[in-house]
């Protein structure tokens, strides 16, 4: 019998380059996020990105770059250089790559002069370069501005080239480009990504238990990233369909979940936070915060959950001793005994907390994010999380990382951990 890997293995794959033009690009100006939007749209059509390449507004280096794309990818997918002014060069590029010459086109032309028309304004000159097209190729309207994408072909190599501005470039992509694709690169088949999120080990701890589905070549692929303390396994599977690619990844995700056990908290774009929110909805549960470094972030994270106000009751900045001991009620005499920063503090703040509010849950933090402030025994990195319920306080530590920002991010990711752990044992 075949098996999903090796008919997955026969599709033709197409290599891809993309190639972002601009000098607003290159001198950092704009961020690229054309880039790894078509990469992932043509992903989706099973054609691979082997390559990115951005390039300035110049000729040469422009010319020099469709070269070497067209030299060694299948499909060169080009945003940018198709506006009406002098430093935009696509057109040009591609003829000469091509070696055709440029023709005017008649219908592109008149699409443009209407854009105009409804805007009660009369077509500049300078637009008339937007009607051109290498001959041989195809202009693709656009629907939300003056410039046309262009099909172009040379024996070896299929060029698309499409405007810069996102909100021109995208339905282009969508409604000309991709059945064009398919017709052209024949059934290249689908891949699907699933992101399985951890929180709780380092990158290098969670890839111990999952090395044999790491290792190139296997099918479906498995890659490990890090972000902000949470470390994701993405699997890739490819098959010929949707149904197909799925059954290469039902039994992976099942054998590391198995492996990672509760670490494992969710899928794709879910973040601690969605999770919390949305046990705490199920359990009808409430929660308040309390939160020293993380200045009121855990919180805010959970306030970006659409219906989080049926849960989440409110929540203390409490930066100060002083405030830790008057609104929260931590004894003074842990506070001189223990220091702000410990374990004995972060629980008494998240019992405080949870009085306070009337809540079902309270969680605190508290730490150091630097950069001063660090002793020997208690140094920048160090944090304290803490989670209370009725009749029960839990706290945990870590010391990790030197950078403000992402000490306070792993801190509120912490505290939400430790909810949702509290929480995964209170099923309905
Ligand atoms: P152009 O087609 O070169 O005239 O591009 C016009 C505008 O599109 C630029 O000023 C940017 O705002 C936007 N743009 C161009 N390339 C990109 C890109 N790779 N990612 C995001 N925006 C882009
Ligand atoms: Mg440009």
């Amino acid at each position: 019998m075949e098996t999903a890997a090796s008919s997955a293995a026969e599709l033709r794959t197409p290599k891809a380059e993309v190639l972002a033009i601009g000098s607003e690009l290159t001198s950092g100006q704009c961020l690229d996020t054309n880039s790894p939007w078509l990469s992932r749209k043509l992903a989706e059509i099973g054609i691979s990105v082997r390559w990115h390449t951005t390039v300035g507004d110049d000729l040469n280096d422009n010319l020099q770059a469709f070269r070497i794309a067209s030299e060694r990818a299948d499909l060169v997918v080009s945003t940018g250089g198709l506006g009406p002014t002098l430093d935009d060069l696509t057109r040009d590029v591609l003829a000469k790559v091509a070696n055709v010459p440029l023709e005017l086109h008649e219908p592109s032309l008149s699409a443009i002069e209407r854009m105009f028309a409804q805007r009660g304004r009369v077509m500049p000159e300078a637009n008339r370069v937007q009607a051109y097209c290498p001959r041989g190729g195809i202009m693709l309207p656009n629907e939300h501005g003056t410039a046309p994408g262009i099909w172009l072909e040379t024996p070896k190599t299929v060029f698309v080239a499409l405007p810069g501005p996102p909100r021109e470039m995208q339905p282009m992509w969508e409604h000309e480009v991709v059945p064009r694709l398919r017709q052209r690169f024949g059934p290249t088949g689908v891949t699907i990504h699933r992101r399985i999120n951890t929180f709780g080990w380092g990158e290098s701890q969670v890839e111990e238990k999952v090395r044999d589905l790491t290792r190139r070549g296997h099918v479906p692929e498995v890659g490990i990233t890090a972000h902000e303390a949470v470390v994701s396994l993405r699997i890739t599977a490819r098959g010929s369909n949707t149904e197909e690619a799925w059954k290469q990844i039902e039994p992976i995700e099942k054998v590391i979940r198995e492996r990672l056990g509760t670490i494992v908290f969710g899928v794709d774009e879910e973040d601690l936070h969605d999770v919390v929110a949305r046990m705490l909805h199920d359990r009808r549960m409430t929660i308040a915060t309390a939160e020293s470094l993380t200045g009121g972030l855990v919180a805010q994270m959970l306030s970006r959950v659409p219906g989080v106000s049926d849960n989440l009751r409110g929540g203390v900045v409490a930066y100060t001793n002083e405030v830790k001991r008057d609104w929260l009620g931590v004894p003074q005499e842990l506070l001189d005994r223990y220091g702000a920063v410990s374990s004995q503090v972060a629980e008494a703040m998240a019992v405080g907390c949870r009085t306070r509010f009337g809540t079902d849950l309270a969680v605190s933090t508290t730490g150091l994010a630097g950069p001063g402030g660090g002793t020997p025994e208690k140094p920048v990195g160090l944090v304290y999380a803490a989670v209370a319920w009725e009749g029960g306080v839990r706290s945990s530590s870590f010391l990790w990382g030197t950078e403000r920002t992402q000490i306070q991010g792993r801190a509120a990711r912490m505290a939400l951990n430790l909810a949702r752990l509290y929480l995964a044992s209170q099923l309905p």
